[in-house]
């Protein structure tokens, strides 16, 4: 979406906004009440409100018990007014989600990626898209556009990929790349960014002004927003969580460094401490994968427990840190990692209790999203999403984004 020149039209897209959101946040809701909590005229709000319908955003629904008289006539969103699809990209594969305008999944898919070549990855993601559309029987003009969602430094503004650690590339153009072969809108942001983005605007964010979503898995994320802005620094690099330093002489990190928090949580970390544990003759068994591990703690496994409780041990040490430096409503933690449950997150909650500045702790803060393998592409749908939802004077810069 680009920028309303003239002030009219930016003022009619703003007024058009608020009418949108105050039918998502309080639909069903009727014209007067819509002109009452937004300050616009009912003109106004009637007009705006005409406009959406014509556009199939909002669809018009009767209150149905009043008692005597005309029932009022309320206006909900239109879930089925458009569709969006999301991609999340993983080292090998490409996971995408149809959802419609509520974010809610209607179908999955998943792809391999037939290597890492960006030429390539953009091939697979457009056929991909396309075949997957047509399965769904959704048409291009009922596709408002497609998110996609990855690991690494993003520069969302300008669609570019400036650094990817899966792939090892630098400043790659991938919405432009990618918009040139489905001629719909792209969007894209890193990974950890487009389930914060969801969070605000779909799920537990929703109405936070101050919240960090924390994930978990293969590495470990941050996404920050504070006072309604989500905070990106200054190139787009903030909240590498999971490269934090634990200890300096802790074991080798996949950036390069030594004993960052990833090392410890990351499903790598907890592989490699189960090896250790098997080289010193206390795990029975040698693993391969987080999976094996987590199967070892839930037969009851004395050892792979350990290991799970220390790294969520850790992670409340870096959780406890964030509640300190941010003073958070809430904290959402996400990601693969939350299959692990009890077996991190009861020495997680412990450890930020024990290490939170005393008045600064509230059990109530940690919110833990169950995993589904929908939530990365979900996140991504979002991005789309929030273009529609959001008011347009809170476009983003580079630095921060008003959500
Ligand atoms: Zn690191």
């Amino acid at each position: 979406m680009t920028h309303p020149t003239g002030n009219r039209e930016l003022i009619r897209a703003i007024n058009r906004s608020h009418v949108l959101n105050a039918i998502k946040a309080y639909g069903p809701i009727g014209r007067a009440d819509i002109a009452r909590r937004t300050g616009l005229s009912p003109a106004t709000v009637t007009s705006l409100s005409a406009k959406l319908i014509s556009q199939n955003l909002v669809f018009e629904k009767s209150a149905g018990d009043s008692s005597g008289g005309r029932p009022p006539i309320l206006l909900v969103i239109n879930p089925k007014g458009g569709y969006v699809v999301g991609i999340k990209l993983t080292e090998t594969n490409a996971v995408c989600a149809l959802t419609d305008l509520e974010a809610t999944v209607i179908a999955k898919a998943s792809m391999p990626l037939s290597g890492h070549n960006p030429i390539r990855v953009v091939e697979d993601l457009a056929h991909m898209v396309t075949t997957f559309i047509r399965e769904q029987k959704i048409s291009k003009k009922q596709l408002l556009g497609v998110g996609v969602g990855l690991a690494g430094i993003v520069d969302a503004n300008e669609g570019i990929l400036r650094q990817s650690p899966i792939y090892g590339w630098d400043n790659v153009p991938l919405r432009q790349m990618l918009q040139s072969k489905l001629n719909v809108p792209i969007y894209i942001e890193n990974d950890v960014n487009t389930l914060t983005l969801t969070e605000r605007w779909f799920g537990p964010g929703q109405g936070v002004d101050n919240f960090l979503t924390v994930t978990v898995g293969r590495g470990v994320g941050l996404g920050i927003v504070v006072n309604g802005q989500f905070y990106r620094g200054q190139n787009g690099g903030a909240g590498e969580l999971g490269h934090t330093t634990i200890d300096p002489k802790g074991p080798l990190c996949a950036c390069g460094k030594h004993g960052c928090l990833e090392a410890y949580v990351g499903d790598p970390g907890l592989v490699r401490a189960a090896n250790e544990e098997y080289e010193r003759g206390h795990l029975s068994v040698k693993v391969e994968t987080i999976e094996e591990l987590l199967q070892l703690a839930q037969s009851g496994d004395t050892s792979a427990i350990k290991i799970f409780k220390k790294a969520g041990s850790i992670l409340g040490i870096a959780i406890a840190n964030l509640i300190n430096l941010f003073n958070p409503k809430k904290i959402i933690i996400s990601g693969e990692g939350t299959r692990e449950g009890d077996y991190l997150f009861i020495s997680m909650k412990e450890s930020i209790q024990q290490n939170t500045m005393p008045g600064l702790f509230d059990p109530k803060i940690v919110e833990i999203i169950p995993w589904g393998d929908d939530v990365w592409a979900r996140g991504a749908a979002g991005l789309v999403l929030r273009e529609l939802f959001e008011s347009p004077i809170h476009k983003q810069t580079p630095t921060a984004a008003t959500m």
